[in-house]
């Protein structure tokens, strides 16, 4: 009882956390602290699986894995938004709605229409039990195991909540934590995303929710639907829903005319630039719940609510100089650098312009005045050229044959639209980046170093790779500019201590082409050691768990390289880890090899994640549905009688937990 309750009293703490963190904006405890509680509950629960919550916010990190994503029906249709584009669009709105409602007062709730990912949330006696992504309004996928990893939505309810009820919402990525999530595959090598709506939208759809739990998502929510709610008007029901422990924006207002109605457009027209996430309009509904009754519905569309979309914001200014810039991999972009100019309150100066066939097909010409605009992106890009402004004597642009760095002929492989410089171990801005996303801190993280000191570094001729690193001396950097004795010391220290980061991020490290953490993960835990890897065929390779062709191809290229070779066995000899550490191999095994488990139930001793995780670890699969080629279906308690019909038909073995634990030991 005793455990029982300090369980619970722990949950309750964490909820309340991550509700002041997420949804008030408003912390009052440090992110040590709130991680010691959460790891202590997550011992507790790990000791004792009785206590299993589904809603526990221990299940915020993610881990639960969905391999289909079961549709299901929407309790009511999600529906679309009429659009409308002016203040004539607006009253041509009311006159209807004034037709079907008599002569009477119409109130107008003005939201901001969020650009995101809509979602349709279910609670039931305070608990969230479902999460479907809209789909096609009627029908929508059961994303439940991703939507529980989102901290700002609540898994258990305050308040005077509804015993039933669907919240809907949009699920939306910040601008920040979109960039970031750029910056990071850019490091890797990866293309960054477009925009951070489908970055979202995507992300919903992940398979595995830890991935879900790494991204900053947010929920926004405004609609509440169900029975017998007692809620009145749209506005007490955003308030209402702010009470039970939702995250509602406070920018909503109530409106008594189309004229102020008008002015909140105006306002967020201009101002939406300062919110941390992508608008793209203003949602206007007829705030009094009867009257949206009386109006109903078209085929597509609410009659009681209409959007407002905001004009993408452009701007045309003069293109003064196409300048390239060289990733860590060798890829080439183009830069548009414009004469400055104002755009949605930030002042623009260059643009992205993508790639030789970008600028081909637009034919860009330096001279030219150029379309600017900002949508979801980050970047501003060029949608166009005013021609009729071109000077006379412009000239076609011919895209750069050599790199600007190295003066190496560019190259094209069929497929990728950017050019690459192919002098991997002689371009500068390759050597030192492949450097910097070697010491980078979800890599070896090197303390002492920085990317400032890398190329400072390289320019002396101190280093040239990252095995360099490791033979650096305090004598060498001493005479560095800005070096003082200890930041020299403290390089050679965070140097040496990066010994002991783990294999799998030893491989991160590497900066092997389309290889990011989780690939690295999965390929170190499949081979377990360097060497072992270095062996592997390309048909080998795509065998392993989400590893395709691209990626069994860019490992088989790098290890087939001389240079990368030496530097491993330089790596080798300074002591890196280049193998899984003995403790992480105790626990694991290839005896279930081959096998696929399906596993359904609740369990005694373990909770359904730690068994999936045995198999796991011990080289087995988990599927989720009965086939034929299932090896074994484990059965706890509470399984549903159809899994037990479809194993016996089709022949495959249906095993206990005890039964299951007797094969491990
Ligand atoms: P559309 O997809 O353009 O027809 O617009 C309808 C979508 O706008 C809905 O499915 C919602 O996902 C989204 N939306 C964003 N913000 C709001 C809001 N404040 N109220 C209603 N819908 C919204
Ligand atoms: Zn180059």
């Amino acid at each position: 009882m005793e455990i029982k309750k300090q369980i619970e009293q722990l949950r309750k703490e964490l909820h309340q956390h991550n509700y002041n963190y997420y949804v008030l904006d408003n912390a009052t405890i440090s992110d040590y602290d709130f991680d010691m509680k959460l790891k202590e509950l997550q011992a507790l629960e790990k000791k004792h699986p009785e206590y299993y919550d589904p809603n526990s916010p221990s299940l915020r990190v993610g881990g639960a894995v969905t391999k289909n994503f079961m549709t299901v029906v929407h309790g009511q249709r999600m529906y679309s938004l009429d659009n409308s584009y002016s203040k004539e669009d607006l009253e041509d709105w009311e006159k209807r709605i004034q037709r079907i409602l008599g002569d009477v007062e119409v109130a107008y709730t003005c939201e901001l229409k969020y650009d995101g990912a809509s979602i349709s949330l279910t609670y039931e006696d305070g608990k969230l039990v479902r999460g479907l992504t809209r789909g096609d309004g009627i029908q929508g996928d059961d994303v439940t195991n991703n939507i529980k990893t989102i901290r700002s939505v609540p898994l258990q309810l305050q308040g005077d909540y509804p015993k039933k009820f669907d919240i809907r919402g949009e699920i939306v990525l910040p601008f920040e934590g979109f960039a970031q999530m750029n910056e990071e595959r850019i490091q890797n090598g990866e293309e960054p995303y477009m925009n951070p709506r489908n970055t979202a939208a995507g992300s919903l759809k992940l398979q595995d929710s830890a991935l879900v739990a790494e991204r900053p998502l947010e929920c926004l929510l405004y609609s509440i639907v169900g029975e017998d709610l007692g809620l009145e008007s749209q506005f007490e029901m955003l308030e209402k829903a702010r009470s039970w422990g939702f995250k509602v924006p406070t920018v909503a207002k109530l409106c008594k005319s189309i004229d102020q109605v008008l002015q909140f457009v105006e306002y967020w027209d201009v101002h939406r630039h300062q919110l941390p996430y992508e608008t793209d309009g203003v949602v206007v509904k007829v705030n009094s719940l009867q009257h949206q009754e009386e109006l109903g519905y078209t085929s597509k569309s609410p009659r009681w609510a209409m959007a407002y979309k905001f004009k993408a914001e452009q701007v045309s200014t003069t293109l003064e100089e196409i300048t390239y810039q060289v990733g860590r991999t060798g890829a080439i972009t183009p830069v548009a650098n414009l004469e400055p100019v104002l755009l949605a309150g930030t002042t623009v100066k260059r643009a992205s312009l993508h790639n030789a066939d970008q600028i081909e097909k637009f034919d860009i010409r330096v001279g030219d005045t150029v379309f600017v605009e900002k949508g979801g992106e980050i970047i501003p890009k060029i949608i166009g050229v005013d021609f009729t402004k071109r000077p006379l004597d412009s000239q076609p642009t011919k895209y750069i044959d050599q790199c600007p760095e190295c003066g190496t002929h560019l190259e094209r492989v069929a497929g990728d639209a950017k050019h690459f410089c192919p002098n991997e171990y002689g371009c500068p801005p390759q050597i030192t980046g492949r450097i910097q996303h070697f010491i980078s801190r979800k890599a070896m993280d090197i303390e002492g170093l920085g990317a400032e000191t890398v190329e400072l570094l390289f320019r002396e001729g101190l280093i040239r790779n990252y095995a360099d690193l490791y033979s650096l001396t305090k004598e060498q950097i001493l005479p560095l500019e800005r070096m003082a004795e200890k930041s020299a010391e403290n390089l050679i220290k965070g140097v040496a201590e990066s010994v002991q980061i783990p294999f799998e991020r030893v491989l991160f490290a590497l900066g092997i082409r389309f290889v990011g953490e989780t690939v690295a993960k999965k390929l170190a835990k499949a081979y377990k050691s360097i060497d072992a890897l270095q062996n592997a065929t390309k048909e080998e390779l795509m065998q392993v768990d989400e590893i395709g062709q691209r990626i069994a191809e860019s490992v088989v290229d790098f290890f087939g390289n001389e240079v990368n070779l030496e530097i491993i066995s330089r790596l080798k000899a300074v002591g890196l880890q280049l193998e899984i550490s003995e403790d992480l191999l105790l626990n694991q095994s290839d005896l279930f090899n081959g096998m696929t488990f399906v596993v359904s139930g609740v369990f005694e001793n373990v909770s359904r994640n730690e068994l999936k995780k045995l198999i796991e670890d011990n080289g087995g699969k988990v599927g989720s549905s009965i086939s034929s080629k299932t090896s074994y279906l484990v059965a706890g308690d509470k399984m549903g009688p159809s899994k037990r019909t479809k194993a016996e038909s089709v022949g495959v073995p249906i095993i206990s937990e005890s039964d299951f634990m007797a094969m491990l030991n």
